[in-house]
């Protein structure tokens, strides 16, 4: 936004409080109007004129009944505070696209996935191919729902993305290379479109509402069909790098006399721990984790010794990554959430044994607690962002759900 002066709401107020309660009420999930007046040190009036503000604009509900799990109130007479949720029917679109699958579901603001749909592809699709399918999807989705206001789409890509302008730098598993994503996608859906990087948004997601909530300091790891992308939350923030590309962990280096790797090197992350060879020896179809979940326990010897050449280049990569990260919490999702979960803690105590008491003593290596979610929070999340930084936000577009 731009111009001189702080924006006001119509109650008179900076606009950026109004901000601030929609993205507190939207984080945290339902909260007492007295929870909020608490937690922005506003004084109750404006608390009160400013959630007034954000109902009038269908973004937040007000209600008598108590949060789910809430405290009654042991002192004083009146009637407890009102809780206030975020809209389930305004949503954000969230895109991911892989090479074997264009994946659209609506998120609502209150966190709630209210559909999806997934389009598989037969190969891996061109940049302009993606576009077409989420467009597709988006139309199916539309004639078959109820209205809801749309406003916003975020999108996953497996791959470096200059997020200014959603220009995906390089896919390589996609084969794509300096391919405009954003721009197309906005063409074809008269919506605001921002794009990142899949592992990226899988930390902001773990960070805001799984496992790293409350943390500041975690390393994601996504494992999918297209490798490993790490992403990593460093003092709170998204660790982005002088251009965006910072926690490329897939491509750092874990074993001598490695495979090639796709970017030139031996002995990346992904080449050594990868799907690929966990449903080779298993059998199972490519993208069905629970099958995998359930070889893995049951599969023999020769399951095993991939299993046990996977640990322990994960261990090696986790190893590199703590030691230049330091984080309190450790994510995996994908694959690696599924073979985290076979080998339980044979992963934590392969990295304590190779790491600085100091670094490794505290660290906790867990699977996503989003699970399949993770990449479509994250991608709703930017997809939500012009909102969050403006409740008047409006792209002047209406979509319907069911
Ligand atoms: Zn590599």
């Amino acid at each position: 936004m731009t111009g001189a002066g702080a924006p006001r709401s119509a109650a008179g107020a900076p606009r950026r409080n109004t901000a601030r309660l929609l993205r507190l009420v939207h984080e945290e999930g339902p909260v007492t109007r007295a929870e909020l007046t608490r937690r922005t040190g506003l004084n109750r009036s404006t608390t009160l004129a400013l959630v007034g503000e954000l109902v009038a604009l269908g973004l937040v509900h007000e209600s008598e009944n108590p949060a789910p799990g809430a405290v009654a109130p042991t002192v004083g007479v009146g009637r407890p505070s009102p809780v206030v949720r975020a809209s389930a029917d305004v949503v954000a679109v969230a895109v991911t696209v892989e090479i074997d699958a264009v994946t659209v579901a609506l998120v609502g603001l209150d966190g709630s996935i209210r559909h999806r749909v997934t389009s598989p592809a037969a190969s891996r699709p061109s940049a302009p191919e993606a576009v077409a399918a989420v467009a597709a999807l988006l139309d199916d989705l539309a004639e078959r729902m109820r209205p809801v206001r749309t406003v916003g789409i975020g999108v996953s890509i497996p791959g470096t993305v200059r997020v200014e302008d959603g220009l995906v730098r390089y896919a390589p598993h996609l084969g794509w290379r300096d391919e405009p994503f954003a721009q197309p996608l906005a063409a074809a859906t008269g919506l605001p479109v921002r794009v990142a990087n899949d592992a990226n948004l899988g930390a902001l997601a773990e960070h805001l509402y799984g496992s790293g909530r409350g943390v500041s300091d975690l390393i994601y790891l996504n494992g999918g069909a297209s490798g490993i992308g790490g992403g990593v939350i460093s003092a709170g923030r998204p660790l982005s790098g002088a251009d965006g590309y910072a926690g490329e962990l897939g491509h750092t280096f874990v074993a001598d006399n490695g495979i090639r790797c796709h970017c030139g090197a031996f002995g990346c992350l992904e080449t050594e721990a990868s799907r690929a060879a966990l449903v080779a020896v298993t059998g199972v179809a490519a993208d069905d984790l629970p099958a995998l979940a359930v070889a893995l326990d049951t599969g023999g010897p020769a399951v095993q010794a991939v299993v046990d050449r996977q640990v322990a280049a994960l261990a090696t990569g986790l190893r590199n990554a703590i030691h230049s990260v330091n984080p309190e919490v450790v994510a995996l999702g994908g694959f690696l959430g599924t073979l985290l979960g076979h080998v339980g803690d044979r992963i934590v105590t392969a990295v304590r044994a190779q790491s600085m008491a100091a670094m490794a003593d505290r660290v906790r290596i867990v699977p996503t607690a989003l699970g399949p979610d993770v990449l479509l929070r994250g991608a709703a999340e930017i997809g939500f962002r012009d909102l969050l930084d403006d409740p008047e936000f409006s792209p002047q577009q209406e979509v319907t759900t069911p």
